[in-house]
């Protein structure tokens, strides 16, 4: 099976999951490699807490790495919430921290959560969605903090109709300078099999847009699951990597001390 590298635990504000848990889960699917990367998104107002105490964090991921290091491979990572506003501070968190991983993801657009319906007020569903992609293209343009950029069009989770209304090719103006950005700077794309478990029948990015990337020249593509509890550890993960192989890669990419390994599909 796939290694995941995207993985939270209890120390991410929407989990109850305890790190043990998800690592225990992991090896009873016969994973040889996963990366634990728990939300830190930063200066955002939400009613959960989603700021990681670093110091405490990393050293009781370093414990567990050391605890199963003959049982499974255990990554230290972080999935940082990115916002143009607090580039400098995202550029020294992860100059401070030893991380193996660095997810980027927007979770918050002009201070607002794409999973709460005020995101959607005043606007068209495809207005709402323009906007989304439009920042996703300034963050990744204007970030260099992360090693792989996460969920690209995760937004059709949650907005008013999901992806009943949703193609990829309505949004290309801002999503292919975003894969050729990402291309140019060295960075990934991450599948994410979190749409299949919202029954998206769909990774984010969909099959569109890891096509496209593909096309364009992209190779480094990250695979994660995101689960937050241990049931969804590895979820499709024989279906990802059969559409990974369609859509034309070979490889996916997993990362120790932020290098790039590539490993076969
Ligand atoms: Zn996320
Ligand atoms: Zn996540």
């Amino acid at each position: 099976m796939l290694c995941d590298f995207h993985l939270h635990t209890s120390f991410s504000g929407d989990s109850d999951t305890p790190p043990v848990q998800q690592i225990e889960r992991a090896i009873a699917l016969g994973m040889e490699r996963i990366c634990i990367t728990d939300h830190h998104d930063y200066d955002v107002v939400s009613d959960l807490d989603f700021t990681l105490d670093f110091p405490v964090y990393l050293s009781a991921l370093a414990q567990l790495r050391d605890r199963f290091r003959d049982r499974i491979r255990i990554e230290i990572g972080v999935e940082l919430g990115l916002q143009r506003h607090i580039a400098d501070y995202l550029n020294d968190l992860v100059r401070t921290y030893a991380f193996d991983y660095v997810i980027g993801s927007n979770h918050f657009i002009d201070g607002l959560d794409p999973y709460l319906p005020v995101f959607y007020e005043g606007r068209t569903e495809r207005e709402a969605l323009r906007r989304f992609f439009e920042s996703s293209l300034e963050v990744v343009r204007e970030l260099d903090c992360y090693d792989s950029f996460g969920h690209l069009d995760y937004i059709v989770r949650y907005c008013p109709t999901r992806n009943a209304n949703y193609r990829a090719a309505d949004y290309m103006d801002y999503i292919d300078p975003l894969l050729r950005t990402l291309i140019e700077k060295g960075k990934a794309l991450e599948c994410n099999t979190g749409g299949y478990r919202r029954q998206l029948g769909h990774p984010n990015p969909c099959e569109d847009i890891l096509r496209r990337y593909r096309e364009l020249g992209g190779e480094l593509l990250t695979v994660g699951s995101d689960a937050h509890t241990p049931d969804y550890i590895g979820c499709e993960f024989a279906r990802a990597s059969e559409i990974l192989r369609e859509c034309g890669f070979k490889y996916y990419t997993v990362y120790h001390q932020r290098k790039a390994e590539m490993l076969p599909l």
